[in-house]
């Protein structure tokens, strides 16, 4: 599907389809070169967006903290299993 993001008419900037600020062109764009797991991460959010869709850096930053915390705690209880089962 083709759905660039939505520029604004009035001034230079995008709208991010994943948290709905208008941001700088400059802060654009960083979805292109991220890591799998953080795509997992917004597509377990928003299971309708797609790269093209694009996000803020912001919201990558956000994303990547989520699915590194998702990890933590999938260790911890991993860990906490074996503890109990033990
Ligand atoms: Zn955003």
């Amino acid at each position: 599907m083709n759905r660039p993001a939505q520029r604004s008419m009035c001034s230079p900037t995008v709208r991010c389809s994943l948290c709905g600020d208008d941001v700088s062109p400059d802060h654009w764009g960083a979805h292109r070169d991220v890591e799998n797991f953080v795509l997992v991460e917004i597509r377990r959010l928003h299971p309708e967006w797609i790269e093209r869709d694009g996000a803020c850096r912001r919201c990558i930053r956000a994303y990547r903290l989520l699915g590194r915390a998702r990890t933590t705690v999938r260790r911890a209880w991993r860990r906490a299993s074996a503890a109990i089962a033990a």
